[in-house]
């Protein structure tokens, strides 16, 4: 793809105020190399899938707590239901005894408080029934909790497990990409303390920008945004003086000459 020059004049490339020599210049592509690098580790960092996978298992696991509180809860309130049940039946029946050794113990002799008394007893019976039902209910309730808070249990300590793994292997995929940008970061170090402060300090503004500041121009075309450069700005670089430091019309990178770059 070739750019239009829209005035087809000459002179329209920008050349700032900063030279610089171009072995200075050259190295800026060392930098660039290194800022792809340390861009790319930079990148891989944050989208490792471990990170993603973790993210989600944690989501699941914190679900999975909050389930788990609800359902011990519960579980809570239907233990007190069922004491409080057992105690009713409890009474209840406590009352039959009564009644009934009442009953056997012959005290109650007249016809009428006799009958009054085995019709008491008879519905003391039906409600023990009743009540013994609701307690039977209420424990198959509470078991069917207890599996269900087990199940919820079991899924957290399955997660907690793989979680773990995953971490691990995050931990190491972090420990070498630090290593890796380590490195990097200390080349960089190394190359930054050759590049003239003028140069770098342009150098860096643009890759505050672009994330690179700089590229080849090889074969006439910019590595940067990989357009090729029109002969109008072509003619300029080629005139340019040496140190003159050349930047892309297109993306702003500091454009490095070399004997590739088609001049
Ligand atoms: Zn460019």
């Amino acid at each position: 793809m070739t750019r239009e020059n829209p005035t087809g004049s000459p002179g329209r490339l920008t050349l700032g105020a900063v030279k610089a020599s171009p072995q200075s210049q050259l190295r800026l592509l060392e930098l660039a190399d290194l800022d792809t690098e340390l861009a790319r580790l930079d990148h891989r960092r944050r989208s490792l899938p471990e990170v993603a996978e973790l993210a989600r298992l944690e989501a699941r696991s914190s679900e999975l707590k909050d389930e788990i509180v609800v359902t011990e809860t519960e579980l809570g309130d239907l233990s007190r239901e069922e004491t409080r049940a057992e105690r009713d039946v409890d009474q209840v029946r406590t009352r039959i005894d009564r009644d009934r050794s009442r009953l056997d113990a012959g005290q109650v002799s007249a016809a009428r408080e006799l009958a009054n008394l085995q019709s008491e007893i008879e519905s003391l019976r039906r409600r023990q029934g009743d009540l013994e039902e609701v307690v039977l209910e209420l424990m198959e309730r509470r078991e069917g909790l207890v599996s269900r808070r087990d199940e919820l249990a079991a899924e957290r300590d399955g997660l907690g497990t793989e979680i773990g793994v995953l971490a691990a292997r995050r931990d190491t995929a972090f420990k070498e990409i630090d290593e890796q940008a380590g490195k990097a970061s200390e080349q960089r170090g190394g190359v930054v303390a050759d590049v003239p402060a003028d140069l770098l300090k342009l150098y860096e503004q643009i890759r505050d920008a672009r994330g690179v500041g700089a590229a080849m121009l090889r074969a006439g075309r910019c590595e940067g945004c990989h357009l090729n450069l029109n002969q109008a700005d072509l003619n300029d670089i080629r005139a340019a003086a040496a140190d003159d430091v050349v930047r892309c019309e297109e993306c702003r990178r500091i454009l490095i000459r070399t004997a590739e770059s088609g001049l």
